[in-house]
């Protein structure tokens, strides 16, 4: 301080000025009756020397207060604070014992500490038996059953335990391995190691060796490919254990660290802030609150003689606890002396009769006390146990440790940040930060650029999708990185005996590579080893197939319009529609017409429309040629209508299909599809042993796939490949004989690049390409959101456009298998089929109609009964053979002998003269 001061000329006149108030109160002080009692501050011979530097502090401070007031008449009986300082050894009981009886024979008014050992037993039982107050500040493993006089300002050990429980829960780790020093820690941590579920994550508990030589156990645990540890263990003992951890390579950015000591905050751990190492702990201090940073101010001014070694960010939770503990038994006294002079007075141990008679009023007030000090707040419950303070969780960060949740025992685990800043802290983890992606030469994904002379370095060795999608997250994000091949070149296989990934997968368990881009496919047992992005390409199995061959020339191509059934249904519509129509035009009275128009009494009716002309007339419509013969009645005109409608649809289709099957250099598929291809037996199919492709079929639960994996395993020569590229060889070689399973998208280009292979059928499954990161990857989050970011700016289907092409001129022409030009079948064209049919059924009722409407004209005009009229008609009907009919006479006619012939002979209603039918 003074030598800050001496910098400034403004702080040495302050300096000044402070030295010569503090002596004038002393001079004042002096000559004022101001009375002492004494409190007692016991430490351990072995405990830190700073404890007893903030007793004295502390004391000094409140002395300091009570004298200023004094002086100015403020308080009159507050009395001064004479310390008394006993050291004691921890594993000496006895002499604990007889220290404190001396101490309690010369009158003392509250004791502080002894640190937890053997001798706070002793000083607790003297104080409860004399009923002296006692304020002890240390972590009590095991407090005692009930405390009559005694309080611990260090919170509770169940507290803490269940503090460190609730920080385990919020960090959701899936597994972890604790390190722990000794059996204190063991029950520091018993929360955390039992009561533990099956929903519990897995834990491994290993003890830091004694020797001080953690690298061996480090080594393992790096091995076992453990990224998070608690470790517990002395304040002290933090930084050998992290260093030790660094050595190994076990403080990066994937290993997280939770240190359970309050006092962790206090070390400095610059070296892991910018290495991204995830350190997360608790304290009570807070280094930055009001009333720390007043203390620190006392803590200056009384040490000035001596350098000053306590900032509020080193100030320990004891020495906190201990300059705490002198104000709480302070303020207590103080109150008690407002009610009459407080006084003490010898106190014999042996004397069982002999307590203090203050003693229960310091102790109640303390009870009752709520107080600020530099551990927050403070208030004791019945058992003297701390309640009302919190604990604050920190996370180190590149700027130091900062406050990320607070944790009550009321309301435990409360965070304090906000969702978009945890968002954009995860965003920004990989700014600066320099990758290594893992990948495999695979075309389009990854591909060698040309060798040049000098040779090419670094990233500008290759060139591809996968290149130029990591170069755009890496302008998002904000990273540099460098691309490195897999060794083996596999995309990532679990081997079975063993349970080690080899390929990418592989590279990022072993910690070689942060990333790893290339086609990769998401599949959940990967996922169980390794972190996926969303995906970034979606695609699903398909077959790729050798293009057919062209189909010999035909002479009876012209047949392939219509499949074989539509050919012997339109020969049986030709033969039925002509009969039908037979029928009627016998039936249909409108058909019978006189021989000659220029006759004007023909004796006979003909109609036109016999069994050869019928057939001529059909012929003539199907053929699209019309012909000479045109049906008169309504019943022969419709089925002719319906005819003529049903060929015309008819000579539509076969012209339109016959122009596909002509410019179609129509070829032959063996296989169609998958069942096609699991059906025979002649053309073989595999697929690339190592990828997820054979694992589809290997896991399928289907049968048909998993039938397909156990021929493709037994088939003989092996029809499995080393890459795809391998199988698209074969496809190619093989020709017709070999079939490949492998990812559309890689379809999709090998068939753009090579004209003569193609896709056949649809997609067996549906999954995606992810860019995987090792487990629990703190960049997971950023990379996936820069991957969403592509594919809502478009980017991604562009950079699928850009690599997905073949050279320009090498496209391939159109897929003209891709032209539909199958045959029809009844299917298609059924339909007219029954227009026809009802049109036919119609025509024939019309028929039935009129046939009935003639015989009742006959029956009225010859007198007879219309049932005789109906039976001639039809028997003449039916008479096929008969081709004339003779015209009636009418009644009158017959009668009148002649009448009235000169009748229009071109009408049909001839007065007198009656044809057959009407
Ligand atoms: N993309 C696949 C994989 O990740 C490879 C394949 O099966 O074609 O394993």
């Amino acid at each position: 301080m003074w030598r800050l001061c001496t910098a400034h000329p403004l702080c040495t006149w302050a300096w000044l000025w402070t030295l010569l108030v503090g002596c004038l109160l002393e001079t004042h002080a002096a000559r004022r009756p101001v009375y002492s009692i004494r409190i007692a501050g016991v430490f351990d011979e072995s405990g830190p020397p700073a404890l007893v530097q903030a007793f004295r502090s502390a004391v000094a401070a409140i002395n300091m207060q009570t004298r200023a007031d004094a002086i100015l008449g403020r308080l009159d009986r507050r009395p001064l604070l004479d310390a008394q300082e006993v050291t004691v050894s921890a594993l000496d009981s006895f002499g604990t014992g007889r220290k404190m009886c001396n101490l309690t024979l010369e009158g003392v008014a509250g004791v502080v500490g002894p640190r937890q050992s053997a001798s706070t037993d002793v000083v607790r039982s003297v104080c409860d038996r004399l009923e002296i107050p006692q304020i002890v500040v240390n972590w009590d493993p095991k407090p005692p059953p009930s405390r009559r006089y005694q309080f611990n300002l260090h919170p509770d050990a169940e507290f803490v335990a269940q503090a460190l429980v609730d920080v385990l829960h919020e960090l959701q780790w899936r597994s972890y391995t604790v390190l722990y020093q000794g059996d204190e820690s063991l029950v520091r941590l018993r929360s955390v190691l039992q009561e533990r579920d099956r929903t519990d994550p897995p834990i491994a508990v290993r003890q830091l060796d004694e020797s001080g030589d953690y690298r061996p156990m480090l080594k393992a645990i790096k091995q076992s490919s453990e990224s998070r540890l608690v470790l517990d263990c002395d304040t002290d003992m933090i930084l050998p254990v992290l260093r030790q951890a660094a050595e190994v390579k076990l403080t990066e950015v994937y290993q997280s660290y939770l240190l359970t000591s309050l006092d962790a905050h206090t070390l400095d751990l610059t070296q892991f802030r910018l290495s991204g190492t995830n350190i997360t702990t608790l304290r009570l201090i807070q280094p930055d609150s009001e009333a720390v940073l007043k203390t620190m101010q006392d803590f200056e001014y009384r040490w000035n003689k001596t350098p000053v070694t306590i900032t509020p960010h080193t100030m320990r939770v004891e020495s906190a606890l201990t300059y705490d503990a002198v104000r709480v038994l302070a303020a207590a006294l103080f109150q008690t002396s407002t009610i009459g002079r407080l006084r003490t007075w010898p106190l014999s141990c042996l004397d069982e009769e002999a307590v203090w008679d203050h003693g229960i009023s310091v102790r109640d007030f303390i009870r009752d006390m709520r107080h600020e000090g530099l551990s927050g707040n403070i208030m004791f419950d019945a058992e003297g146990r701390r309640v009302g303070f919190s604990l604050e969780v920190l996370e180190l960060s590149a700027a130091g440790f900062r406050p990320v949740a607070k944790w009550t025992p009321e309301e435990g685990f409360v965070s304090s940040k906000t969702e978009t800043e945890t968002l954009e802290e995860k965003q920004s983890i990989l700014q600066g930060r320099h990758l290594i992606v893992s990948s495999r030469i695979g075309a389009p994904y990854l591909m060698e650029k040309e060798h040049t002379t000098p040779p090419r370095v670094g990233n500008d060795r290759y060139e591809g999708y996968s290149m130029d999608l990591i170069t755009q997250i890496a302008e998002i994000l904000n990273f540099t990185f460098e691309f490195k091949l897999a060794p083996d070149g596999q995309y990532g296989n679990r081997n079975e005996k063993t349970g080690t990934w080899n390929g990418l997968v592989g590279e990022l368990i072993a910690g070689r590579a942060d990333l790893a881009i290339c086609g990769l496919t998401i599949t959940e047992e990967r996922q169980s080893a390794v972190d996926f992005t969303m995906p970034f390409m979606n695609l699903g199995i398909s077959i790729l197939y050798s293009k057919s061959e062209k189909a010999d020339p035909n002479l009876f191509s012209f047949l392939d319009p219509f499949t074989v059934d539509v050919w012997i249904y339109m020969a049986t519509a030709y033969l039925g529609v002509s009969l039908t129509f037979f029928a009627l035009a016998r039936m249909a009275p409108g058909e019978w017409d006189k021989g000659h128009p220029c006759d004007p009494e023909p004796t006979e009716l003909e109609n036109t429309f016999n069994m050869i002309n019928i057939f001529w007339f059909s012929m003539g419509s199907l053929m699209g040629q019309g012909c000479d013969l045109l049906p008169k009645a309504v019943s022969t005109r419709l089925i002719a209508g319906m005819w003529w409608f049903f060929t015309l649809i008819m000579i539509a289709s076969y012209t339109a299909n016959l122009a596909a099957f002509l410019t179609n250099s129509r070829m032959e598929s063996p296989i169609n599809g998958v069942e096609d291809l699991a059906k025979q037996t002649k053309i073989k199919y595999g697929t690339y042993e190592s990828g997820s492709t054979a694992a589809f079929f290997r896991n399928s639960n289907d049968s048909l796939f998993s039938r397909m994996y156990t021929v493709m395993r037994q088939a003989r020569p092996d029809v499995f490949t080393d890459g795809n590229a391998e199988g698209v060889e074969r496809v190619k070689k093989e020709k017709g004989n070999y079939a490949f399973f492998m990812e559309s998208t890689s379809i999709e280009y090998m068939t753009a690049l090579n004209c003569d292979l193609r896709k056949v059928g649809g997609q067996l499954d549906s999954k995606g390409y992810g860019i995987a990161l090792q487990l629990d990857s703190p960049f997971r989050t950023a990379v996936s959101s820069a991957v969403l970011t592509l594919q809502e700016r478009g980017n991604l289907s562009a950079l699928k456009t850009r690599w997905w092409k073949a050279p320009e001129g090498e496209e391939c022409d159109e897929d003209v298998d891709t032209v539909d030009s199958a045959e029809l079948g009844i299917l298609n064209v059924g339909g007219v089929f029954l227009v026809l049919f009802f049109g036919t059924l119609a025509a024939f009722f019309v028929a039935v109609l009129e046939l009935l409407w003639n015989c009742r004209t006959i029956a009225v005009e010859e007198k007879i009964t219309q049932w005789e009229a109906l039976t001639s008609e039809l028997k003449f009907a039916m008479n096929c053979s008969n081709d004339e009919k003779p015209v009636r006479k009418t009644h009158d006619a017959d009668a009148g002998g002649g009448g009235d012939n000169d009748a229009d002979v071109d009408g049909e209603d001839v007065e007198g003269l009656r044809y057959g039918s009407r």
